[in-house]
């Protein structure tokens, strides 16, 4: 059996977040807040005479995304007419780049089980986005309704070289490119709104040849989850094609999610079908040295630089940093912790962040940003623990309380009379009482059932409420149980 390889490059649509529309001061509105049709004005509804004037914002969005790719910016980009027709595309044009791109040769690093990669970028460039098109079938009539809404809202299309060779890697790229451009807050990335679109040129070729298979495009990906099954089918697909001896057609394809299939669009457009030609009504789009150089230096600390920071800086291990460092403000959260505490261990801090933090987060739903429970309170908390104010456990309790009520540590542990018993005297008391009280199971003890210590100590916490010092606790019980035994 001949084995194969699978040549897999993404073209990824990036909705900018910018206030106002690519060409015009329509402003960019949430599609799932928003009556149809209502943003809109003559540029973006395609009316005769009317002349679109550069949205410099997305152009500081497109630069800034691409410098973060490791991408070369064209000192001068030309805006370009793709004409086509279509429903959703009033003007019967798109303004694009085509020959002249924002940004070229780029790569960005991915992680995944077999190591370290780049995946290089062929381009970067700015263009608008279409209307949207729904379509309805009610008794037996179908019909489609357009909202232009969407009409003009800035994008971003970034394109791979066909360098990603599997499913994991098409996700660890996608995964990335999401991260990194919320990092620079470019886009929202909201996927359910279609903030981030991709489309996935498959091929497969045999394992000795160094020529690409013919390739399908597949449009319409608009989750991470959709890409991946969408891949996998094609890949079944082809490879049973050239199994049997058979070709691969070059077309476009849809993909049904519902019924898990890729579906015929349209046959493949090749670029001359397009017709593009310089955008008369724009002037090229030119990229000062001054400007690139602000932009350059407004660029935060990126994911990839973060993680070698942390592992190097706080000898984390990569599970805790994925977590931490997948979004920004939980990221952030984390450094002012440290901030405020320099001597409190980054691992502990960490800890108490995707441990009681995120389950918090995913029971109530809230953001890092919403919490009540701020960084200087969580380390507030944590100073308690390392006085030995309150055992841990009795913390875990107070920090679901300030989460609840908002109300700072120290204010519970008074108010609830929490503070940690570590006075040796007085546990030494509660000791002899619960041995006193309990004679069988001392027997039991001395006649060598070893286990019946841990219910000593579990009787001596409750009789402590909880809140005696754990430690001293222990050390107290094995201290006496050892007189008993000598005695
Ligand atoms: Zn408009």
């Amino acid at each position: 059996m001949v084995d194969y390889i699978v040549d897999i490059g993404l073209e990824v649509h990036v909705e900018l977040a910018t206030r106002t529309k690519m060409f015009c001061g329509c402003p960019v509105v949430d599609p799932t807040h928003c009556e149809p049709n209502i943003a809109v004005c003559p540029v973006c509804t395609g009316m005769p005479g009317v002349l679109p004037v550069v949205n410099k914002k997305a152009v500081e969005f497109g630069i800034k995304a691409a410098l973060a790719l490791n991408c070369k910016i064209a000192e001068q980009s030309i805006f370009a007419r793709k004409n086509y027709f279509y429903p959703d595309l009033p003007k019967g044009y798109q303004i694009s780049q085509y020959e002249y791109p924002l940004a070229k040769n780029g790569y960005l690093k991915i992680v995944t089980s077999q190591g370290e990669r780049d995946i290089r970028i062929r381009r970067a460039h700015l263009e608008e986005d279409t209307g949207k098109l729904t379509h309805f079938s009610e008794e037996g009539n179908s019909y489609s309704l357009v909202d232009l809404n969407r009409s003009g809202i800035p994008l971003l299309e970034i394109v791979t070289e066909p360098d990603i060779h599997s499913i994991e890697e098409a996700l660890a790229y996608s995964h990335a490119l999401h991260t990194l451009l919320r990092y620079l807050e470019v886009t929202t990335g909201d996927m359910e709104k279609g903030a981030m679109r991709f489309e996935a040129n498959v091929s497969l070729r045999p394992a000795n040849s160094n020529t690409m298979g013919k390739r399908v495009e597949i449009k319409n990906l608009n989750s991470f989850r959709a890409m991946e099954r969408a891949i996998a089918y094609q890949i079944t697909q082809q490879r049973k094609l050239l199994e049997k001896g058979r070709t691969v057609t070059q077309e476009t394809l849809g993909w049904d999610d519902v019924h898990s299939v890729t579906v015929a669009q349209r046959s493949k457009e090749e670029a001359h079908d397009y017709r593009y030609f310089p955008e008369p009504d724009l002037p090229p789009l030119i990229v000062e040295k001054d400007w690139l150089k602000k932009i350059t230096t407004s660029i935060p600390e990126l994911p990839y630089a973060k993680k070698q920071r942390y592992k190097k800086e706080y000898g984390l291990q990569n599970d805790d940093i994925d977590r931490l460092i997948s979004e920004k403000p939980v990221a952030e959260y984390f450094e002012t912790c440290l901030q405020e505490a320099a001597h409190i261990s980054p691992k502990v801090v960490a800890n108490w962040i995707t441990g009681e933090l995120f389950s918090w987060m995913n029971q109530s739903g809230e953001h890092i940003q919403d919490l009540r429970v701020h960084p200087k309170d969580l380390v507030e908390l944590l100073r308690n623990v390392e006085r030995k104010t309150i055992n841990q456990n009795t913390a875990k309790d107070v920090l679901l309380e300030m989460l609840h009520s908002g109300k700072n540590s120290a204010n519970i542990i008074q108010q609830k009379d929490l503070q940690q018993i570590s006075d040796g005297t007085f546990i030494e008391r509660l000791i002899q009482n619960v041995l006193a009280e309990n004679p069988q199971e001392v027997d039991y003890y001395l006649n060598g059932k070893e286990t019946v210590a841990n219910w000593f100590f579990g009787q001596v916490m409750k009789a402590a409420k909880g809140k005696a010092n754990p430690k001293v606790v222990k050390e107290e019980l094995a201290r006496q149980l050892e007189l008993l035994k000598s005695g």
